[in-house]
């Protein structure tokens, strides 16, 4: 058992071990602070973390939230960043994608109350759903399709901030809530199945570029290195906003100019294939992020053609890792000392 002043700096990172997560990992341990992470392994990876694993404030718990009742030591803070946020994942289980939103954080808000600790929940741009008012700012209720197969991840991030502000409101937990907006970077899965991931991927193997629909509908993409700075910037701040705070980038690129800033950044001549637009996909997304700015003093710093390069670099390193039978953890290991120095 950690002593009391100890636990103040104990932080868990539910879905530690996935994309975001494991940054968030990285920067609180850099912090000097002491991380649990948590990951069912669902689509968090051990390489993520494989470098975290012999450090000695790290600890790992391998755990579905569905199932998870308590933790056996003191924490000061969740961060909640469990569920599959790619659309191609969260629709392959859509009720283990809802039930994660909603079983998920109310068992871990129940931790929370119990260890008196604050809680940032990672909800999404998807609380917008298709939306109608341009750009977003937090106050607008949004455009989701409840009985769509997009609704197992909105409906349930949607819920799962319902849940997040009855316990902040009852005093039970002292909750806050990241409208977290498209995010890019080093250790998204070749796999993902997200815009960046697949077309970084495709370009750098020669394949044909992926376009749904006419490639007109627009993004806002983050990096993860500004992301995870709001994401402890919101934990941190007194007093608590009491109000969800968009975390995104600003900057709004057609799918069609993403794809031709990839083929220039990575030298390919790959070409551009035309598929169908998935249901319910929104046409139009940027954050409005004053309120992060006056609340937090955050915004992102890094431009998306500098970000994309980094990207790209490390998407060329895991899969010449793979061409190479490196295996994943040595080829993990080889771009995260490269991420590092980059970070
Ligand atoms: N998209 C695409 N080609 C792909 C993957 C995605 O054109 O290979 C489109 C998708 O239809 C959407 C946008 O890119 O309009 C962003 O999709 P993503 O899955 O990255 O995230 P979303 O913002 O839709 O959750």
């Amino acid at each position: 058992m950690h002593d009391i002043n100890e636990a103040k700096k104990t932080s868990v990172v539910a879905g530690g071990a996935g994309f975001v997560g494991s940054h968030l990992c990285d920067a609180l341990l850099a912090k000097g602070e002491r991380v649990i992470c948590i990951d069912s392994y669902r689509t968090g990876r051990a390489e993520n973390i494989v470098a975290l694993g012999n450090h000695p404030q790290f600890r790992m718990i391998e755990a579905d939230i569905c199932n998870i009742q308590a933790i056996d030591e003191h924490v000061g803070q969740i961060f909640n960043l469990a569920c599959p946020a790619s659309p191609p994942h969260y629709q392959a289980d859509p009720v283990h994608t809802m039930m994660t939103c909603v079983q998920g954080t109310a068992n871990l808000l129940s931790i929370a109350a119990s260890h008196g600790a604050s809680f940032v929940q990672a909800s999404t741009s998807e609380i917008y759903g298709d939306p109608e008012e341009h750009p977003q700012r937090e106050d607008y209720r949004g455009n989701v399709n409840c009985t769509g197969p997009r609704a197992c991840y909105d409906e349930g991030k949607r819920a799962a901030e319902a849940l997040c502000f009855d316990m902040l409101r009852s005093g039970k937990v002292d909750a806050r809530v990241a409208r977290i907006f498209n995010t890019y970077g080093p250790r998204m899965r070749p796999d993902d199945g997200r815009i960046i991931s697949n077309l970084l991927v495709q370009a750098l193997k020669g394949e044909a570029l992926t376009i749904y629909g006419h490639g007109n509908q627009t993004r806002s993409f983050c990096y993860v290195k500004d992301l995870v700075a709001g994401l402890i910037g919101l934990m941190e701040v007194q007093p608590n906003p009491s109000l969800p705070v968009n975390l995104g980038n600003p900057g709004e690129f057609t799918i069609n100019e993403l794809a031709d800033l990839v083929l220039d950044l990575t030298r390919s001549d790959s070409k551009i294939v035309y598929k169908p637009l998935p249901v319910d996909d929104p046409q139009r997304r940027r954050p409005d992020i004053s309120r992060a700015q006056a609340l937090l003093g955050w915004e992102p710093t890094i431009p998306l053609r500098e970000g994309l390069r980094m990207t790209s670099e490390w998407f060329a390193y895991t899969l010449r890792g793979e061409q190479e039978n490196l295996g994943p953890p040595l080829a993990f290991a080889q771009c995260l000392e490269k991420a590092a120095a980059e970070l």
